[in-house]
């Protein structure tokens, strides 16, 4: 059976993960950005981030003939830190353009607190205004519930309406 793999964070993956992806059957790799073990202290470490997301790592997955698609975002983790939220979501726009980019993700919630609400607002509405798909994470040790429905009144929002029209 052939597959296309939705959700890994091949970054963290050594060599012999794409080896075994292969025999398994994998055709294609989609990677979300995530969070990378550690919070980073500047917009540059995101610059970088969002390069090997989409010239080096493809280079890796090419080794194994796999074609490799990714996802941009700071990741819900991250985005408690308004400031540096901002600037990187200001840095995603020129990356949009690369031929592995899918679109803006995984976004979403993690303690569902009133910044990351407010940063998620920004990454749907910079997805609406470049006409990108989003993929969506949420949380995983808060209210899952309370988090996807507050994920659901984002995406319902008046104002994200008016910028789709
Ligand atoms: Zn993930």
């Amino acid at each position: 059976m052939r597959y296309i793999e939705p959700h890994a964070h091949m970054v963290s993956r050594v060599m012999d993960d794409y080896q075994r992806m292969l025999l398994a059957g994998c055709a294609a790799v989609c990677e979300p950005a995530f969070w990378a073990g550690f919070d980073r202290s500047s917009a540059g470490g995101f610059y970088d981030y969002f390069c090997q997301l989409t010239e080096h790592e493809p280079k890796r997955a090419a080794k194994f003939g796999l074609p490799h698609f990714c996802w941009l975002c700071i990741n819900p983790k991250e985005a408690e830190d308004i400031k540096l939220a901002e600037e990187v979501i200001a840095l995603i726009p020129e990356f949009l353009k690369r031929p592995n980019v899918l679109g803006i993700g995984e976004i979403g919630l993690n303690k569902n607190s009133r910044n990351e609400l407010k940063i998620l607002e920004k990454h749907v509405d910079l997805a609406a205004r470049h006409k990108q798909m989003i993929l969506v994470h949420t949380p995983h040790l808060e209210d899952k519930l309370k988090g996807t429905r507050l994920i659901l009144d984002v995406l319902a929002s008046p104002h994200l309406l008016i910028q789709l029209l």
